[in-house]
């Protein structure tokens, strides 16, 4: 070992000592504030299901790759940070002596090949997001971008340490080939050799190259060992476990979505019969009231934002992004982490579990934060302002892109679920509806018996369980598709296609009431209960000594067909749901109905939200529409996964939209760009909104909007001048 070799050692050893401790400190505090967390057991369940959703997900960055470019960009670095850490690793050797190198695969011209290649694409890859953040920076002339609130330095630090690393491993190649200690052949390691011609042959060059990339690489691991809320790094480890512990593994994308989880205290489902507020967890109030998982989710996110570019709430100028949401409660869970850890707290009747010795050794900034309201104003300190909370339309657009399978809803509806139960705070206009809700059953407050009406007046007798032998399907009509005057057309449609298919179906009338779902979103989920105890009990007795496979319901509202088929299993009513799209496509590709006209004039479709990414039905509309225009449909920018909300959901309907530009006008907008004379929907909140959105920009004579089943009624039935045979209907 030469003086330079015995200098270049000792550094090595130096920096990587001071790196491992920090590391180990700051994996051992990050681990202690994750576990402040509340029990989640059902996380540990179908470990084999997990394990291969994490594999697949993070091997194939089947998330990522969403976003093509910028996926592949990051699969080669992910797979370059894998692997070219063994290239670390042979650094270390090669500090000592020119010629080390790995022992074994060391000399293995397959493994100098697939470093050589893996490096050279980890490269390429780095170098295009390192292209993307600078295009996409926030302070970019022409305003926001994803990485608006995003810590830059810390994105572009990362991204400097993997670029050096990556040169520097050629370097030290370099150096290897100019002094003869390079075994590989030129066909596999063309690279190394190109820059093994331009170096000296200086044999000191090795160990001083590989130590500059030991120094770069430890300088990495102190930094984020110092700054554990550093996702964009922290995620290369926390995103295998984050991924694992997902809500769905099951789930090929948005295992955050469809149903929510119920409330829980102590990791149990909450028993609203016997629920105590001093005693049992209602929602969130405190950080350290998510679950484990919850604050696991806000240590991992990467700051990525992609689900802040495809927020609704955020586009619309709303001060809600998902991204800020969740980097505003990982900075107070850390920062108030000391004063949790040293036994602080708060009981569920307020009161503070520390004793004064306790808390006399904690950080004054840590019991500053302690006392930071959850929920509140910037006058009041608060984590999360009430207008960000209560802008959620619960679209599910930032799960559906979290590259990490972060469950943003979930933690959103957690903390309006304490906001309404225990501080009865939510926008008040939401009240009427809540109260309607449980006085008569349905949010409009409409009388339970013209539950029926929109009936009158159709040409065939529309059944009613209990009136009729057998059934196939039960026809859940939904309250707007029962009071509302515009999803009674789709009611109506329905029904008379189904009557038309020849397909037997009942009705529940006046036994149905309200699934429940704007309750649940806004938080409420004791009239959540409520409705849905009542409805599951209605249901168990219509299908009553029925297997599984044959309670079928039919539903034209997403979100009861979203509640009924995901929900309604959590309090023990187990039914086979169907979108009302879906059936149809069915009967129209069995034969059953059969388009005669086009529908012309061009269509482009809306996915609902709680249709589309809730639940993944995003072809069979398209079918339906497909084969009543006999041709193309006219797709919007922002469709499918990707669609934009109408602003309703999240029980948004109820509320008024105060702040920014209105969602309904953002997405009609969208939909008139692409010239077609007809928005199909598949919602009717979506329908109102819409249609809200095409009156108030004095479109209505040019637009229309009008749901799928009204599309194909027309197509099937063209007999009827468009619209009228519904519209004459419900008039009657
Ligand atoms: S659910 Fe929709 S509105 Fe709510 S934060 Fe996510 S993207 Fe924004
Ligand atoms: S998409 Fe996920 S990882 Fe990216 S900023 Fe949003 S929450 Fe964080």
């Amino acid at each position: 070992m030469g003086s330079v070799q015995i200098v270049t050692t000792i550094l090595a050893a130096a920096i990587t000592a001071v790196a491992v401790w920090l590391a180990v400190r700051a994996v051992m505090k990050m681990t202690a504030v994750i576990r402040l967390g509340q029990p989640a057991p059902e996380r540990f369940a179908d470990k084999g299901a997990r394990t291969k959703k994490m594999l697949v997900e993070t091997a194939g960055h089947t998330r990522m790759l969403k976003w093509s470019v910028v996926g592949a960009a990051h699969w080669f670095v992910m797979v370059g940070f894998i692997v070219l850490s063994l290239l670390v690793l042979e650094a270390y050797f090669e500090v000592v002596t020119p010629g080390g190198g790995l022992p074994i695969i060391g000399h293995w011209t397959i493994f100098g090949l697939a470093t050589e290649w893996i490096g050279i694409l980890g490269l390429a890859g780095i170098l295009v997001l390192m292209g993307i953040r600078l295009r996409n920076r926030p302070t970019r002339p022409g305003g926001r971008s994803r990485f608006t609130g995003s810590t830059m330095w810390q994105g572009y630090f990362v991204e400097w340490v993997v670029l050096l690393v990556l040169i520097f491993g050629f370097v030290i190649r370099g150096f290897k080939v100019a002094t003869d200690h390079f075994e590989y052949p030129v066909w596999a390691t063309p690279l190394s050799h190109a820059v093994g011609a331009a170096l000296p042959a200086w044999t000191a060059g090795v160990s001083v190259a590989a130590v500059i990339k030991i120094a770069i690489s430890m300088t990495w691991l102190i930094v984020i060992s110092l700054n554990v809320t550093m996702g964009v790094a922290w995620h290369r480890f926390l995103a295998f476990p984050n991924i694992f512990f997902k809500r769905d593994p099951e789930k090929a994308a948005g295992s955050g979505l469809g149903p929510l989880r119920p409330m829980t205290s102590e990791g149990k489902p909450l028993d609203f019969e016997e629920a105590d507020p001093e005693k049992d967890q209602f929602g969130v109030a405190q950080v350290e009231q998510f679950t484990w998982k919850g604050l696991l989710d806000f240590s991992t996110c990467t700051e990525c934002g992609r689900c802040q570019s495809q927020c609704p709430a955020w586009n619309t100028g709303k001060p809600l992004s998902p991204k800020l949401l969740v980097l505003s409660l990982r900075d107070h869970a850390y920062a108030k982490a000391p004063y949790l850890l040293a036994g602080g707290g708060k009981d569920l009747t307020g009161e503070e579990k520390a004793t004064q010795e306790q808390l006399a050794g904690v950080d004054v900034l840590a019991m500053a934060e302690a006392d930071r309201p959850l929920i509140g104003t910037a006058e009041e300190g608060g984590v999360i302002d009430p207008d960000v909370l209560w802008s959620c339309t619960t679209c599910g657009a930032c799960v559906e892109q979290c590259p990490v399978d972060i469950e943003h809803v979930d933690h959103i509806v957690d903390m309006r679920r304490y906001q309404v139960l225990i501080e009865s705070s939510f926008p008040s206009e939401a009240g009427v509806m809540l109260r309607n809700l449980e006085n008569k059953g349905n949010p409009w407050g409409a009388p339970q018996n013209t539950r029926e009406d929109w009936t009158k007046g159709l040409g065939f007798e529309v059944p009613r369980v209990g009136e009729v032998e057998d059934f196939e399907y039960l026809f859940w009509v939904g309250c707007a598709g029962a009071f509302e005057d515009r999803a009674k057309k789709t009611t109506r449609a329905v029904a008379t296609l189904l009557n038309e298919a020849g397909v037997s179906f009942a009705i529940l009338g006046e036994g149905e009431t309200c699934s429940g779902d704007p309750a649940r979103r806004i938080g409420n989920e004791f009239v959540f209960q409520m409705l849905a105890q009542q409805n599951v009990e209605t249901l168990n007795e219509a299908f009553e000594g029925r297997e599984k496979s044959k309670r079928k319901i039919v539903a034209t509202c997403p979100h009861c067909f979203n509640t009924l088929g995901n929900e309604y299993g959590q309090l023990g009513g187990e039914f086979e749901v169907v979108h009302h799209t879906q059936l149809l496509a069915h009967l129209v590709a069995a034969g059953k109905l059969t388009p005669v006209q086009p529908v012309d004039g061009g269509v482009t479709y809306h996915d609902p939200c709680y249709l589309g990414r809730h639940n993944r039905v995003f072809a069979a509309p398209r079918e339906v529409l497909g084969d009543a225009i006999q041709g193309e449909l006219t797709e919007m920018p922002r469709n499918s996964e990707r669609s934009f909300c109408c602003g309703a959901g999240g029980a948004r309907m109820w509320m008024e939209e105060k702040i920014g530009k209105r969602i309904n006008v953002d997405r009609v907008e969208e939909a008139m760009s692409t010239g077609a004379k007809t928005i199909a929907v598949g919602c009717p909140f979506c329908s109102t909104m819409l249609n809200d959105g095409v009156n108030g920009k004095g479109a209505g004579e040019q637009v229309e909007v009008v749901d799928v089943a009204s599309v194909l009624l027309r197509s099937v039935k063209p007999d009827a001048p468009a619209g009228e045979k519904e519209t004459e209907a419900v008039a009657g």
